[in-house]
């Protein structure tokens, strides 16, 4: 490797004080140097010794038969979902926050034809059998108006939140019993695993297909794993192909992603203590958090605590941390400085708030990872 490379790699990261997304995080020397060792076999034709060492790494994770190795959780999530289903018309049941839902550019019906049932948990945390599935789902009953539940997403985490493992236990069982499928868009099930102490297999045995993203916290520049058996894995690949998403020579994305998952798995954690931080900072100062923080999130309804999200953005500017308002995200490349200067933007527009409380409108639920407010 040489010097000049190395040397590129070898600084602080820029994502020191970003809060934006967890997506900004930076490639590591670490990650740069396993390049030394990437395969050159064609992966569409699964000859490359390093992507499938990473789709049976995380397979093995996951208690799972195979693994496939995609350039992004949204593809990963849209041929899940396309797998699972076989002949419209059909559902697909979800959370109405759920990123297969809300962040995929409309996948589902464009892709899998299907109507997506978009519940809104009666507890505002987590959808559960009983409040939010049992009265939502539409059953295959021969009427003809309807069209049948043949698949539950579920996210975890969602919005940084947990999924209480008893509850996926019951949905899952449930939906089984009644020939419904169950995907988990697991993207931060990473995150999930440290905070909770399950295992990603505690969690993934209870779906048929999970999708793992590798480019969000846990830091790689591109990828995500889909898992579930053999003979379904095989279908999703032929979707994956037909999305455009076929791969020559992947060695030099699965060996970066690979070493990612190796070196920064553990390292969620201080994410996780950040957020908590922050968010406990935001209580003590009486403002109200729209979740519990579980993870790396910390979710402000800036609205309902009269902050101005254009006078945030300004203050965030001024000490020199990149924000989106309303929602906080936290990863292992943050620094201490630029926690502290988060901090430091959060008092000041609480400060405002007090001056000059804020009577504009709420952001718009669906664009929770920036504001469409008016910036004047
Ligand atoms: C980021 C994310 C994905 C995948 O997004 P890509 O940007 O396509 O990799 C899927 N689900 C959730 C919950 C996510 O946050």
């Amino acid at each position: 490797m040489s010097a000049k490379i190395i040397e590129n790699f070898d600084k602080p990261s820029p994502a020191g004080n970003e809060f934006r997304s967890d997506t900004f995080t930076t490639p590591t020397v670490s990650m740069v140097s396993a390049l030394q060792h990437a395969t050159v076999g064609d992966s569409v034709v699964n000859e490359d010794e390093a992507t499938n060492a990473l789709e049976a790494k995380v397979a093995k994770l996951a208690g799972k038969e195979r693994g496939l190795f995609c350039v992004s959780g949204t593809l990963s999530n849209q041929i899940a979902i396309r797998a699972h289903l076989h002949q419209p018309p059909y559902s697909v049941l979800g959370d109405f926050r759920c990123h297969v839902f809300v962040h995929e550019a409309g996948g589902i019906p464009t892709l899998s034809q299907a109507l997506p049932i978009s519940v809104h948990p009666k507890n505002d945390l987590y959808m559960t059998l009983e409040d939010d599935i049992l009265p939502n789902y539409v059953p295959d009953d021969e009427d003809i108006h309807c069209a049948p539940t043949r698949l539950i997403c579920l996210e975890n985490t969602l919005h940084g939140m947990l999924y209480p493992i008893e509850e996926i236990k019951k949905i899952s069982e449930w939906a089984h019993a009644n020939g419904i499928a169950v995907h988990l868009d697991g993207a931060r099930l990473w995150d999930a695993t440290v905070a909770s102490g399950h295992s990603i297999e505690d969690y993934a045995k209870y779906f048929d297909s999970v999708s793992l993203c590798l480019s969000k916290g846990l830091g790689a520049p591109i990828g995500s794993v889909l898992v579930g058996p053999e003979k379904y894995i095989k279908k999703a690949n032929h979707f994956k192909k037909q999305n455009g998403g076929g791969i020559r020579q992947s060695g030099i994305l699965t060996v970066m992603a690979s070493q990612a998952l190796d070196d920064n798995w553990s390292k969620l954690a201080t994410a996780h203590a950040f957020a908590k931080e922050v968010g406990e900072f935001l209580e003590g100062q009486g403002v109200k958090l729209h979740h519990p923080v579980q993870t790396n999130f910390v979710f402000i309804d800036m609205a309902e605590n009269k902050m101005d999200p254009s006078v945030f953005e300004a203050k965030a500017k001024q000490h020199n941390v990149k924000v989106w308002p309303g929602r906080l995200a936290f990863h292992y490349q943050n620094t201490r400085e630029g926690v502290d200067n988060l901090k430091r933007a959060l008092q000041d527009t609480i400060d405002e708030s007090k001056k000059n409380p804020y009577q504009g409108p709420r952001a718009k639920f669906y664009s929770t990872e920036k504001t469409d407010l008016p910036t004047n």
